[in-house]
């Protein structure tokens, strides 16, 4: 029978990750990848996505604390590479509603456009 469930395997950053969806990796070490987003919302806007297949932040668990924190330092390394580091902007969307689309866990590197201050929540409904 089928789970209604989908195996996290099935998500289109799994493929990319296993090499199952042919992918350019920017940047890659042991835990993670980085790809340039297919559909940039600035100059630069890269995927970090490890390669752990975690659904969204919130089901992070505790044994995965260095896999966050290596997510966190590698952004620093792939900025360093993309001559970045002066600004960026790092998001997660963290489920649908917040505009989650790809159900495995990845940081946005947003880079290359000014950003105004306050204005964190815009596109919302
Ligand atoms: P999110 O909406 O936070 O789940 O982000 C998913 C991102 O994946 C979006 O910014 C998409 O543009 C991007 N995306 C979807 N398919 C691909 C792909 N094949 N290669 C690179 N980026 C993709």
């Amino acid at each position: 029978m089928k789970s209604w469930v989908e195996p996290m395997s099935d998500t289109l950053f799994a493929k990319i990750v296993s090499g199952e969806i042919p992918s350019e990796f920017i940047y890659e070490d042991e835990h993670c990848v980085a790809i340039n987003d297919i559909n940039p919302q600035a100059p630069t806007h890269v995927l970090v996505i490890p390669r752990k297949a975690i659904p969204k932040l919130s089901d992070a668990k505790p044994e995965d604390q260095a896999l966050l924190g290596h997510l966190m330092l590698a952004v620093g390394k792939i900025a360093e590479q993309l001559g970045i580091t002066d600004a960026f902007r790092v998001v997660v969307n963290n489920g649908a509603d917040a505009g989650q689309t790809v159900f495995h866990l990845h940081l946005h590197i947003i880079a290359g456009r000014r950003f105004s201050e306050g204005q964190l929540a815009r596109g919302f409904d």
